[in-house]
């Protein structure tokens, strides 16, 4: 088997020097099995040169798809998910997809979670049982995995400090490694989150706490999405946790629903929606990435949430989903950030960042640039959110509840500045009604606009 490392790659984007690591560590961790060749190119045409290869396992992006039939390749099944294209097709044959129809034919056919074609406890999802804010005592739960640094890590440091002597541009900070990257890490820690974190994982599954960073999430991601984890193992093993009377129905359920149901179905979208669909502008969002976003550096930065979720891009390269969605994906789509620079940011500054993973979670669910294709409305919302799910409004400067003044939370104001100014392009959508009602009655609008068109920092 050939692996191809092509650090040529980090001279194009800026990725995030953490994900760089562990891209390269994933890399040579597998090359020291003795049926693997790491074969060091310039660029991946160069894999044209390579004697011998015949077959590859089915890319997950366009882009080396398009590779792969160029040499001629025979392709080999894909591999990493849950479902195939076939499961895909069977299920959506010309219908609008929908996450719910696919996460239970996924259900279904992977016989998880149910009992004799029912689904476990009468019901396929349990989240009013899963949306806790963060306790003032903090969640209790057992820290994450954390990997032993070893050899390769030095060797990978080493050259990635190297790159940047020869002028390549890393985002973030270095720091020890804190995800898996190899397939014997990625066995343990999966195995320590069934174990200690997954029971935890539903009720806190929204929430944010500013004095830890991974609450009770698994961090599996960057295993699952560097090849290092097989999906169904990961799924079929929360499944075991639950009938072995180890962790909750709704945090296995909340839990399975993310990687069979969401994971799958943003891979499947992105081959959905075609090659075109990361140049979606709905609402016509132009502005552009400010220099503390794009460089992942908070320390401007005075809004207790937004300086927290930037602080966990610069120091990890990851933040959790909410933060992710209703933090600084919010913050984007209030703030009219164009979309492509903002998938492409999400890409580089995020250790588990592909491009096939992020169009359907930025073009479509966060920034509503597809016009409803993927979601129904956009997920805009104001500080009353973050307050409800997060410790970070008693220690901000800003007030959650007002929209005007000194004081105003940039999020409260932001939404309904965002509200009025796409109000025609969301008015046809009845699930915006209710807001587009509330933005009529409101009788400082005019202000708040005014206010926020002159907010230049956060
Ligand atoms: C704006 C935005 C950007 C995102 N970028 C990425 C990304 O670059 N890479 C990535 O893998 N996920 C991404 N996600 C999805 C999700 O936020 C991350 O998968 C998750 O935070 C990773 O941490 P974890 O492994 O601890 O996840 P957990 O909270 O423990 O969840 C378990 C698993 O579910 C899967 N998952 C859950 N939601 C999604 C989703 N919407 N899309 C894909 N997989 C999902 C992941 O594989 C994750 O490991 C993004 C979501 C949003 C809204
Ligand atoms: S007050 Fe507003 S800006 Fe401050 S933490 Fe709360 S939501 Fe964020």
């Amino acid at each position: 088997m050939v692996l191809p490392e092509v650090t040529s790659q980090f001279r194009k984007r800026p990725y995030h020097r953490q994900k760089a690591h562990l891209i390269l560590y994933a890399l040579r961790s597998r090359a020291r099995d003795e049926r693997v060749t790491l074969v060091s190119l310039d660029n991946y045409r160069e894999l044209a040169g390579v004697e011998g290869l015949s077959h590859a396992i089915t890319p997950t992006t366009r882009p080396m798809l398009k590779l792969a039939h160029s040499l001629n390749l025979e392709l080999e099944p894909l591999r990493g998910f849950c479902s195939t294209s076939a499961d895909w097709e069977s299920y959506v044959h010309g219908k609008k997809p929908k996450l719910e129809d696919f996460y239970r034919q996924s259900r279904r056919r992977l016989d998880l979670l149910m009992n004799a074609g029912e689904p476990a406890g009468g019901a396929w999802n349990f989240d009013a049982e899963n949306r806790v804010p963060p306790p003032k005592e903090g969640i209790g739960v057992e820290s994450h995995w954390i990997p032993q640094e070893d050899d390769l890590d030095v060797e990978v440091r080493a050259e990635l400090d190297e790159l940047e002597r020869t002028g390549v541009r890393f985002l973030g900070n270095d720091g020890p490694r804190q995800f898996a990257a190899s397939a014997k890490e990625a066995s343990a820690a999966l195995e320590h989150f069934l174990e200690h974190r997954l029971d935890l994982f539903g009720p806190y599954e929204d929430a944010m706490d500013y004095r830890d960073w991974t609450m009770s999430h698994s961090l599996l991601s960057v295993p699952m999405n560097l090849g290092l984890l097989d999906p169904i193992e990961v799924v079929k093993k929360a499944e075991s946790a639950f009938r072995a009377g180890k962790a909750r129905l709704s945090s296995v359920e909340g839990f399975i629903r993310q990687i069979a149901g969401w994971r799958d179905y943003v891979f499947h979208l992105y081959w959905h929606f075609g090659e075109e669909y990361t140049k979606h502008n709905y609402l016509e969002a132009d502005e552009q990435l400010p220099e503390w976003l794009s460089n992942a550096d908070p320390e401007q930065l005075e809004a207790k949430c937004l300086s927290d979720a930037v602080s966990n891009v610069r120091d990890y390269g990851w933040a959790h989903h909410i933060q992710r969605l209703m933090v600084l994906g919010n913050h984007a789509l209030q703030r009219g950030y164009n979309p492509q620079q903002t998938n492409d940011w999400f890409i580089d500054a995020f250790v588990d960042g592909t491009s096939w993973v992020m169009p359907a979670n930025v073009i479509g669910m966060t920034l509503y640039a597809d016009g409803g294709a993927m979601s129904t409305k956009p997920y805009a919302a104001g500080g009353a959110y973050i307050n409800r799910m997060s410790n970070y409004c008693s220690d901000c400067p800003f007030d959650p509840k007002k929209r005007l003044g000194e004081d105003a939370c940039p999020f409260t104001a932001g939404y309904w500045n965002f509200m009025n100014k796409n109000q025609e392009k969301l008015k046809g959508n009845f699930r915006m009604s209710n807001a587009l009602s509330s933005l009529r009655r409101l009788s400082d609008v005019g202000e708040v606009v005014a206010q926020e068109a002159k907010r230049n920092s956060f």
